[in-house]
C-alpha cells in the first residue's frame, strides 16, 4: 500500500501552507511544505556561495547548488506531524521566511537540476513514511509533476490584492493602501517568474479542484478541503 497524498498548489501567499497544515491536522496526516525545501536551498546557497559578487539575474551554477545541498546536507525531517527544513542539522523554519531568501528563491527554483533534486527528496520523504494516514503536500507543481497520481488535487487562488493584504496582516504590518500595492506587485512578480519558467511552471493539474479563496476565511477553506478529502478518501 502506498502513502495517500493530497496535493495543494497555488500562487504565492494563497494560503497553501496554512491550509495544508490545518487540513493535515484535522485528518491526522502529515504535512510537507515543498516551498520550504526550495527556500532552505536558497538560504544555504546565499550563506555558502556568496551573493556579493552576483549581478542581478545572474545564477549560481545549478550543479554547485545541488552538490552543496548534498554536502551540508539540506533536508526535510519529519518532526511530529510536519516535515521541517534543516540545513547542516539546524532547523531553518524561521530563517527561510525572510526577505533575503524570498528575493532569490524563484531563481533557484527555476534550475532544472535543483527541481530534480527537490522532487527526489520529497518522494523519498513521503515514500519513507509509516503508512497509516497520509500526507498533505503543498507547492506549485505537486499535482502536475511531483505526485501526479495524487487522488485529490486542489489549486488555491485569490486576487493579488487579497493575498497581499493577508501577507501583511500575517506579518503584523499596517495594512495601508500603499503597502498593499507594493506587496501585491512583489507577489505578482514572483508568480510571473514561477508561471513562465520552462520547467514545471505554476499551473493547475487538469483534474485539480479550483478553489478561489478571495472571499473565504482560512477556517472555511480548510473545511472545504477536508470535505473533499473525506469524500475522496472514505473511511
Ligand atoms: O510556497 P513558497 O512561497 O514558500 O515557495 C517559495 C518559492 O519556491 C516559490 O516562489 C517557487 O519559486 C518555489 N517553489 C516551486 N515549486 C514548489 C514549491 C515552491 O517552484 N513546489
Amino acid at each position: 500500500m502506498t502513502v495517500r497524498v493530497i496535493a495543494i498548489d497555488g500562487p504565492a501567499a494563497s494560503g497553501k501552507s496554512s491550509t495544508a497544515g490545518q487540513v493535515a491536522e484535522r485528518l491526522g496526516w502529515a504535512h510537507l511544505d515543498s516551498g520550504a525545501l526550495y527556500r532552505a536551498l536558497t538560504l544555504a546557497a546565499l550563506d555558502n556561495l556568496g551573493e556579493g559578487g552576483r549581478r542581478k539575474g545572474e545564477e549560481w551554477p545549478a550543479q554547485q547548488v545541488v552538490d552543496l545541498a548534498g554536502r551540508l546536507p539540506v533536508r526535510l525531517v519529519l518532526a511530529g506531524n510536519s516535515f521541517r527544513p534543516e540545513v547542516a542539522g539546524a532547523d531553518v523554519e524561521q530563517a527561510i521566511r525572510g526577505e533575503r531568501v524570498t528575493r532569490f528563491v524563484s531563481v533557484v527554483a527555476a534550475m532544472p537540476e535543483v527541481r530534480t533534486w527537490v522532487n527526489t527528496q520529497q518522494r523519498r520523504a513521503v515514500g519513507g513514511m509509516e503508512v497509516g494516514g497520509g500526507v498533505v503536500v503543498d507547492g506549485r507543481d505537486i499535482g502536475t509533476i511531483v505526485f501526479p497520481e495524487a487522488p485529490l488535487k486542489v489549486f488555491l487562488t485569490a486576487t493579488p490584492h487579497e493575498r497581499a493584504r493577508r501577507r501583511l496582516f500575517q506579518r503584523g504590518q499596517a495594512v495601508d493602501v500603499e503597502l498593499v500595492r507594493r506587496e501585491s506587485q512583489a507577489l505578482e512578480a514572483r508568480d510571473a517568474a514561477d508561471s513562465n519558467r520552462r520547467v514545471a511552471p505554476l499551473k493547475p493539474a487538469q483534474d485539480a479542484v479550483l478553489l478561489d479563496t478571495t472571499a473565504l476565511t482560512l477556517e472555511e477553506q480548510v473545511t472545504r478541503v477536508v470535505e473533499l478529502a473525506r469524500a475522496r478518501f472514505p473511511g
